[in-house]
């Protein structure tokens, strides 16, 4: 019996374990399906967590927070999490493989994964030319053209990366000016060789047996559509959560979420079951950053160690 799982080594579950283990928690282990450090390991730039003033790359940053939270007593299991049920005051959890585990709480820090932009050609070139990971894949298309679609700050920032790598790096976005912050799209000026597409939409990727060979895009303001020489796609269109833990067998949510999925909490991660606390990008209005990230799996931490008093 745990006194507090963790699911998720993300930011948000690496913090929550560190202040509950710290804060006297016995048996709290973090289930990661991965190697904890959650999404911000795919990222190539890291310049706005606090105190870290060199920019880093999203694998650096997170590379000592493991560490530190095992001194004080974290445990890591290397599974994935199938599902949370609560019988009475107990939680089980199924991981892979359909063994359980009981615990008194839990933590719900699961983050969130590339949201599908729905193109068509998106899904037959998947790992074929089409990624969603530009420090990933960007290394192949070495000196070749490729096309990013989307316009937040992800967007941006990976369109930055892939332009110190390929000839050419198109934007496409289909409205007239960016949804990243002003800071991000300064730095487009710097290279000459990304060109924004704006005002267009993603008609197709289309390609052929090795791959993607280009993109098609249609201007909203002439109706014209041209084609993108391109042999890879990348699409940043946002993230959705991953909530699929709380699914019950009667396809209802262990607590109560959104329309978005995203779970409702109050300012100490409590969810509207005893118990049971959401931290990080799962939640509801949660500003998806890695500060924000670690300051709820705080937050959930103190709030566990404080259920169980
Ligand atoms: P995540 O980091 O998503 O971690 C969740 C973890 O849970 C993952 O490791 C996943 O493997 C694991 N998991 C999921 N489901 C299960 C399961 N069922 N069982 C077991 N494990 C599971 N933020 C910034 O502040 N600054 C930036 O510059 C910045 N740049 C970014 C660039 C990119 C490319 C991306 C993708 C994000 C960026 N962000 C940035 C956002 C930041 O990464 C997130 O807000 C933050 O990582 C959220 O932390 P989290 O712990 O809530 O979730
Ligand atoms: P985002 O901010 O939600 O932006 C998604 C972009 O994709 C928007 O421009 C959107 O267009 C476009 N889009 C959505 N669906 C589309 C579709 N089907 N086809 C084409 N375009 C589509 O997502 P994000 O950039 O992944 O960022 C997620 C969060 O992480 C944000 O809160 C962001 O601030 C944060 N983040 C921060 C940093 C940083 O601080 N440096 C870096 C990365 C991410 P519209 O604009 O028209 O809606």
């Amino acid at each position: 019996m745990l006194d507090l799982a963790i699911i998720g080594g993300g930011p948000a579950g690496l913090t929550a374990g560190m202040y509950a283990t710290r804060g006297g928690l016995k048996d709290v282990t973090m289930f990661e399906k991965g190697l904890p450090g959650g999404q911000i390991t795919q990222s190539s730039e890291i310049e706005n967590y606090p105190g870290q003033i060199e920019v880093v790359t999203g694998m650096e940053l997170m590379d000592k927070w493991p560490d530190q939270c095992k001194r004080f007593g974290l445990k890591h299991e290397m599974s994935e999490v199938k599902q949370v049920v609560k019988n009475g005051e107990i939680f089980t959890l199924t991981l892979s493989g359909d063994s359980q585990i009981n615990a008194k709480s839990v933590l719900i820090a699961t983050g969130s994964v590339p949201r599908p932009a729905g193109i068509k050609g998106e899904a037959e070139f998947f790992g074929r030319g089409v990624s969603t990971c530009a420090t990933c894949d960007g290394f192949f298309y070495k000196n070749k053209d490729v096309v990013v679609i989307g316009g937040g700050d992800t967007a941006i920032e990976e369109a930055i990366y892939l332009a110190n790598i390929c000839k050419i790096v198109y934007i496409v976005h289909r409205r007239d000016e960016f949804r990243a912050s002003p800071h991000e799209v300064e730095k487009l000026a710097k290279f000459d060789n990304i060109i924004p597409v704006l005002s267009h939409t993603t008609e197709e990727i289309v390609g052929d047996n090795m791959g993607v060979t280009g993109v098609v895009v249609k201007s909203k303001e002439t109706g014209e559509t041209k084609t993108l020489d391109a042999l890879g796609a990348f699409i940043f269109v946002g993230r959705d959560v991953l909530n699929q833990t709380l699914i019950q067998d009667d396809g209802s949510f262990l607590c109560d979420v959104n329309e978005s999925g995203e779970v409702k909490v109050d300012l100490k991660m409590k969810t509207s079951v005893e118990g049971l606390f959401a931290a990080g990008d799962i939640r509801i209005d949660a500003p998806k950053q890695v500060v924000c990230a670690a300051g709820d799996g705080a937050a959930a931490g103190i709030s566990a160690i404080t259920y169980l008093q």
